[in-house]
């Protein structure tokens, strides 16, 4: 297995070379042209886009790397027409394929789809029109379950490779081969065999995952270590990234909602995730309840729901969908103005991926992650493996930054090359005119709540957050309180993230209680109590870094959420 090093250089080298694909001395490159705006009705190629086509079309294999709402279909749907025979596309989800069908038919191109739930007799003609020379099939889309499963199908196959019938085949989503991806597909990995099966056949992979270790695995598991890698810029500069402290109440999160879909964004489109199906349709009732048109969106719906439900906010009877994950790959409307994270995402590619449905038109739109630390400990609560809790404390740590810019951080989590300039001012953090100090000293808060925890563990007690901010606060059960601790003067969304922050440089810990039917999260003092930085921290004068502080006088955080 090659070394990340060594295929990093790679990627490096192909860039360097991309000229070379942009170039319009290609025998197809008058085609090409009148096909894209004959057909697609696209005035130019994107960056990449053309030289991605180029490549495939001379026959090399090709992974091509590119953001979401990028326009990776086009890299294979228009070489389709220039070849003969058919491009096999491989794609995760039957509702993907068939958006494709709907824009392709369109454009008047021949495509067909076999699935799982495809009739016999449709089976049957399409196999008969993936032989037949006469055919005008251009692209056939398939499940990778259905390649996994069907044994006849990859028959049929091999004879239209033999007849020189299969002039590409095409994997989108190609990460899901990668157990390293978000979202690994059991079925994906089958697809070593088509490669196998039609050697000589140009193999284009495309994705919106460029992780090292993703690429590797997926060059490895396809046979593609010599391939062509593009990769298109990852960042998307008409993107504006924010976090903002969620409000406290169930009420104030209703009514900073309904005051931005009424003022700021008015009359503007927009997605607004959640994390529960339960709390996608609450928030939904709630959000009509104030005459908002919105719609939930949900994996319980029926396909038929669904369906109507993304139709009308394509046709902005609906401003905004409330959603679970499962408004996910696929949705494209150019002039989404707004993506909120009403409850933080679980992982980093979920943020840049569900924040990258926003401003597909290039114009400005903003992404804005609400954050609270008790939905953190939430979906923390509910992770089912240490990668899902990795990945949350990930998307915390993206939230409690005080200092480095949000597309930085993103960034370096892709492991993209990063330059300071390139945010432009388009994140909270980048606009920010105030320099803040670098150190800011918490070591009385840290002592203050470590006293309060210890307290409670005397009379056998552990402290939710609730109970802690509470005791904190001078609030909440008298015995939990203690008179030698100072009632702090920041916000409480503000001691929200002092706390998180805290838990990131483990001064504190989350201990899990399991009851029958839940679990519980406890605050409790950081990992153990002889560790080295706890101890530290009780000789006086220790330091840490000041990410938290707001700027100006050092009681942060007493402003509503900014809109900016
Ligand atoms: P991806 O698969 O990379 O997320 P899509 O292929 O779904 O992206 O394309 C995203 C959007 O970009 C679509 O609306 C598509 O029509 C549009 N698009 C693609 N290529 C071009 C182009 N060259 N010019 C203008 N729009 C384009
Ligand atoms: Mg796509
Ligand atoms: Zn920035």
């Amino acid at each position: 297995l090659k070394s990340l090093e060594e295929n990093r250089k790679r990627i490096a080298l192909t860039e360097d070379t991309l000229s070379d694909w942009l170039e319009e001395k290609f025998p197809w490159s008058a085609q090409l042209k009148s096909l894209l705006k004959e057909k697609f009705k696209f005035d130019h190629f994107r960056a990449k886009q053309l030289a991605a086509i180029n490549a495939t079309l001379s026959k090399k294999d090709v992974l091509l790397v590119m953001p979401t709402g990028g326009g990776k279909s086009l890299v294979f749907q228009l070489p389709a027409l220039i070849d003969p025979g058919f491009t096999l596309v491989v794609t995760p989800l039957v509702s993907l394929i068939q958006d494709q069908l709907v824009a392709l038919e369109k454009f008047k191109i021949e495509a067909a789809t076999i699935h799982a739930s495809t009739s016999k007799s449709e089976i049957k003609e399409i196999y008969d029109s993936m032989t037949s020379k006469k055919s005008a099939l251009k692209l056939l889309y398939v499940t990778p379950e259905w390649i996994a499963r069907s044994k006849k199908f990859m028959s049929v196959l091999k004879k239209c490779y033999e007849a020189k019938r299969v002039a590409r085949v095409a994997i989108d989503e190609v990460h899901c081969c990668s157990t390293w991806g978000h979202d690994f597909r059991p079925d994906y990995p089958y697809l070593g065999l088509v490669r196998s099966l039609l050697e000589k056949v140009p193999f284009l992979g495309l994705t919106a995952t460029a992780t090292m270790s993703v690429l590797n695995d997926v060059q490895t598991m396809l046979n593609l270590e010599n391939c062509l890698i593009i990769t298109a810029p990852f960042n998307r500069p008409n993107l504006f990234y924010q976090v903002l402290p969620k409000p406290a109440t169930k009420d104030g999160v209703l009514n900073y909602l309904e005051k931005l879909m009424t003022e700021k964004y008015a009359g503007q489109s927009g997605i607004i995730y959640t994390n529960t199906i339960n709390e996608c349709i609450s928030l939904a009732t709630a959000l009509k309840g104030s005459n908002l048109r919105v719609a939930p969106f949900h994996a319980q719906l029926e396909p038929e729901q669904k369906k109507k439900i993304h139709r009308k906010w394509l046709d902005n009877t609906y401003q905004a969908v409330v959603a679970t994950v499962a408004f996910g790959m696929g949705i494209d409307k150019p002039d989404v103005r707004f993506v909120i994270h009403h409850v933080i995402p679980r992982s980093m590619e979920s943020l840049y991926q569900e924040s990258g449905r926003a401003g597909r038109d290039g114009k400005r739109a903003d992404c804005i992650v609400l954050f609270s630390l008790n939905d953190y400990l939430k979906i923390s609560a509910m992770s089912t493996s240490l990668v899902e809790e990795k990945k949350a404390q990930q998307v915390l740590e993206y939230c409690v930054e005080r200092l480095r810019c949000r597309r930085s951080i993103i960034a370096t989590y892709f492991e993209q090359v990063w330059e300071t300039s390139d945010c432009n001012k388009m994140c909270d953090i980048c606009k920010r005119d105030v320099k803040i100090p670098a150190y800011y000293d918490l070591t009385q808060i840290c002592k203050d709540l470590h006293s309060l925890i210890d307290q409670a563990k005397g009379f056998d007690e552990k402290l939710t957050l609730i109970k802690l901010i509470d005791a904190w606060y001078q609030a909440g059960l008298k015995k939990f309180r203690l008179s030698n601790v100072e009632k702090p003067k920041m916000s409480k969304e503000h001691a929200e993230l002092v706390i998180a922050f805290l838990l990131l440089e483990k001064y504190l810990a989350i201990d899990k209680g399991y009851t029958m039917y839940s679990t519980v999260s406890y605050i409790v003092k950081g990992r153990a109590v002889g560790d080295e930085k706890v101890e530290m921290l009780a000789s006086d004068g220790m330091k840490i870094p000041k990410r938290l502080k707001e700027e100006g006088d050092g009681s942060p955080a007493k402003k509503k959420p900014r809109t900016d």
